[in-house]
């Protein structure tokens, strides 16, 4: 079954400017900002600017220039949050989806998760 887009979602207004963020990085196509209730010292949520509910959505769907542009996005921003392993004490990246990913926002967004060891994942 196709993907419905709801465009009232939170994400999505943070997109059009009409809810403030604290953006981390734009580009062409994504946008990362920190998340509003950190779990972390260091959490950002990178999303594409493109109407995606889900990783899966996106990766099926979007065309080359979005996926290379937020992934290269997401990359960048580890290196700016300097969590990378190579030069840091490594992160965690979480992508929730739907009802059993626990998934509040329906908009796709990657958690990126440092500044201190995020323990073992349990599920
Ligand atoms: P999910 O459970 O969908 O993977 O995570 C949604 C995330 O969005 C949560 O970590 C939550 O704190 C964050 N969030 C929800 N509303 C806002 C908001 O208005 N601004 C920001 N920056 N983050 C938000």
């Amino acid at each position: 079954m196709p993907y419905t887009y709801d465009d009232q979602n939170i994400f999505a207004k943070i997109l059009r400017g009409e809810i403030p963020n604290t953006t981390v990085l734009e580009t062409d196509h994504s946008l990362a900002f920190r998340d509003i209730e950190p779990q972390a010292p260091e959490h950002v949520l990178v999303i594409p600017k493109g109407a995606y509910v889900t990783y899966d959505h996106f990766a099926n769907t979007a065309s080359d220039a979005e996926i290379l542009d937020f992934t290269r996005a997401v990359g960048k921003v580890c290196d700016m949050l300097g969590v990378a392993p190579s030069d840091g004490e490594g992160y965690r990246m979480i992508s929730n989806a739907g009802e059993n990913g626990v998934q509040d926002v329906p908009h796709l967004h990657v958690h990126v998760l440092g500044g201190r060891n995020m323990g073992r994942m349990v599920a």
